[in-house]
């Protein structure tokens, strides 16, 4: 059996998604509008998080290169 692509996919995970591709600029895990590119030289990929109690969703996002998140960078 040959794999499809030549090189492996490397995956990462926010909170309970295991499924985010690193280095991949249309991560199809990502929220819309992400990965983000970050000061690092990576991106920052966003997963759907946790609802405050007003009902407004807030992802959770990391930088698949540093690790941090949106709120660490800025
Ligand atoms: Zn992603
Ligand atoms: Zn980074």
């Amino acid at each position: 059996m040959t794999p499809p692509r030549p090189t492996v996919m490397r995956l990462f995970t926010i909170g309970d998604e295991t499924t985010h591709v690193v280095g991949d600029p249309e991560c199809p895990e990502c929220q819309e509008e992400y990965p983000e590119p970050c000061p690092c030289g990576g991106l920052i990929h966003a997963a759907a998080g946790e609802e405050d109690e007003e009902g407004t969703p807030w992802p959770q996002t990391r930088c698949d290169v540093c690790g941090r998140s949106e709120e660490e960078i800025d």
